[in-house]
């Protein structure tokens, strides 16, 4: 054992240890679940990294999760055997939260009531840092697998912890938590009691690869520490393996929760599973909150991948499409080499295939909801439409589907967004196209000159304000037969032509006016397009709109 240092959490890190300690997510009982998860994650890493580097003097006999419970010092203790941690990853990843949008987060947090805290953490997850609700210490102790200095960390909470190395410690990492007094007002229960954590395992862990291991019932803690004293809690169980009516919602959401690190339930849930030639089950959900990295670039994407019941990796991004991106889930697929990196999955025929099969059932999916749960599918709109809107680029030949589960704001309705669908059966007689409006706000829209022919005649336009909006317009085709027209573009028929006589009267004010906004303008003309507002501004029909370029001037193009 070395010197001790003492060093602090980086800021970011120590506010989210703050919110921990004054807890104000209602729910204790989940930083086991938090504790399992990563120790379950870090034996994943053990065994990847066994196959990967055929070198590595690690210990791979025996891998496990043990929870110990010393009721009269007050502490609960998760061991693992896993991959472990060197000084570097216990600063790094322990004294630091790397995790991209916490700044943001943080922010949104101060900026809500106290009621929207719980929600946000939810949609945040703290992981490691929930040990603080229910602790007022918490050591660490942990090896690297392949290397001889073990380390111990340890830390009240408050702004800095100590690090210092251990001269002969098991590999793997145990997590020793100094529990808080019980206290039933703060609802936090006595965490030393086996039956109380047996049944929180059960609850939030049960399907994890590994075997969480506890004390038999009826024997003492430490002495017995050896297999025959120890029995296993959970039943290890592939939920994506068992058959659907065996497995209750609450065991796919706690799952979920595992492998999404998020904390709040699924909005959906998909199963699926294939026979034949290239064999393969799939358990995905949609997630029923966007995560705040949705849009930033090196936001996670991607579902997991197993082969046999064996993790494989994380974020296998050949899986998904990039618009289905906040997709999670689990891929196990029966005939792949273990040992598949990133790149091969990247060109597999199989694999390319496997993902046109979930994109599919991704869009069915929605479009079930869309019609059978329109609640649920407003709520999934709201949260990952302008993700899914990307597809409508990206992925030309679902164009048609895409647009088919998409809704877009109306000059319909005020707050109610309409499917493409529903724009369609309110066409009136004699309209051809299906017309849109881009913009910065609905607002701006509304004002627009470009409006008032349209609203004249009753004809319905979509409201679109998502940049995205701008470039798929530019693309797609139509819709039901019926092509996109932009109001802002071109000459716009609306069936009745300016006549000749009104032509001939105005002409030398059109002259002159040309003549004048000559380098301003292409062309002056007559339009039917308007009813109170005196001219109006008109793109060409193949220009760029207005935003689109004000984004490419803004691109540096
Ligand atoms: P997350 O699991 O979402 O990454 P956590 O706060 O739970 O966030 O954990 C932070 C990081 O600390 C993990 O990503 C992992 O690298 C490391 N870590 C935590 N617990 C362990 C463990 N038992 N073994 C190895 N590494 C761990
Ligand atoms: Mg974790």
């Amino acid at each position: 054992t070395g010197t001790v240092e003492t060093l602090e959490f980086q800021s970011e890190a120590r506010q989210l240890l703050q919110l921990m300690i004054h807890s104000i997510y209602s729910n204790k009982d989940i930083f086991l679940r938090e504790l399992v998860s990563n120790a379950s994650d870090a034996l994943d890493k053990l065994r990847l990294e066994t196959y990967r580097d055929k070198d590595l003097r690690a210990e791979t006999e025996n891998l496990h999760i043990e929870i110990l419970l010393d009721s009269e010092a007050r502490t609960l203790t998760v061991r693992d055997n896993g991959i472990g941690m060197s000084r570097d990853d216990v600063v790094n990843l322990i004294g630091t939260i790397a995790k991209s949008g916490t700044a943001d987060f943080l922010r949104k947090l101060k900026e809500s009531k106290e009621s929207a805290g719980q929600d946000l953490i939810g949609q945040f997850g703290v992981g490691f840092y929930s040990s603080f609700m229910v602790a007022d210490k918490v050591t660490l102790e942990t090896r690297r697998a392949g290397t001889d200095e073990g380390v111990r960390w340890e830390s009240s909470g408050e702004g800095t912890y100590t690090i210092e190395s251990l001269a002969d410690a098991p590999q793997g990492t145990s997590v020793t938590l100094h529990l808080k007094p019980a206290d039933d007002e703060d609802h936090l229960y006595d965490y030393t009691s086996p039956w109380k954590v047996r049944e929180i395992v059960k609850r939030y862990s049960d399907f994890i690869t590994w075997p969480v291991q506890m004390a038999k019932e009826g024997t003492a803690t430490e002495e017995e520490d050896d297999a025959g004293g120890l029995e296993t809690v959970n039943s290890m169980k592939a939920l994506w393996a068992r058959s659907k009516d065996e497995v209750s919602d609450e065991e796919y959401h706690e799952f979920y929760k595992h492998i999404s690190h998020d904390w709040t339930d699924p909005l959906e849930t998909v199963r699926m599973q294939a026979e034949g030639t290239f064999e393969y089950q799939a358990l995905l959900f949609l997630p029923s909150r966007a995560p705040v990295d949705l849009f930033m670039r090196d936001a996670k994407r991607g579902v997991q991948l197993y082969v046999k019941r064996v993790f494989i990796m994380d974020d296998c991004e050949a899986l998904m499409p990039n618009y289905l991106r906040f997709v999670k889930g689990v891929v196990d697929a029966a005939d792949l080499s273990l040992n598949v990196s990133r790149e091969i999955l990247q060109q597999d025929r199989q694999i390319r295939a496997i993902r046109r099969r979930l994109e599919k059932k991704i869009l069915s999916t929605v479009k079930t909801m869309m019609t059978e749960e329109a609640e649920k599918y407003a709520t999934f709109w709201q949260e990952f439409g302008r993700a899914v809107k990307e597809g409508l680029i990206d992925d030309p030949e679902n164009r048609e589907q895409i647009l088919e589960i998409s809704s877009f704001d109306s000059t319909n309705h005020a707050d109610k967004p309409t499917s493409l669908r529903d724009y369609v059966s309110r066409m009136k007689d004699g309209q051809e196209h299906i017309y849109y409006l881009t913009g910065e706000s609905r607002t701006v829209i509304e004002n627009s000159p470009h409006l008032e022919a349209f609203r004249a005649k009753g004809y319905e336009v979509l409201i679109l304000t998502d940049p995205v909006d701008e470039m798929w317009t530019e693309s797609a085709s139509g819709f039901d037969g019926k092509t996109f027209q932009s109001i802002a573009k071109g000459e716009v028929d609306l069936g009745d032509e300016t006549s000749e006589e009104k032509k001939a009267e105005y002409e030398d004010l059109l002259k002159w006016m040309s003549a004048t906004l000559t380098d301003t303008v292409k062309e002056v003309r007559l339009s039917s397009r308007l009813t109170t507002s005196p001219s109006c501004i008109v793109g060409d029909a193949g220009d760029l709109t207005p935003t689109l370029e004000k984004m490419y001037r803004a691109m540096g193009q």
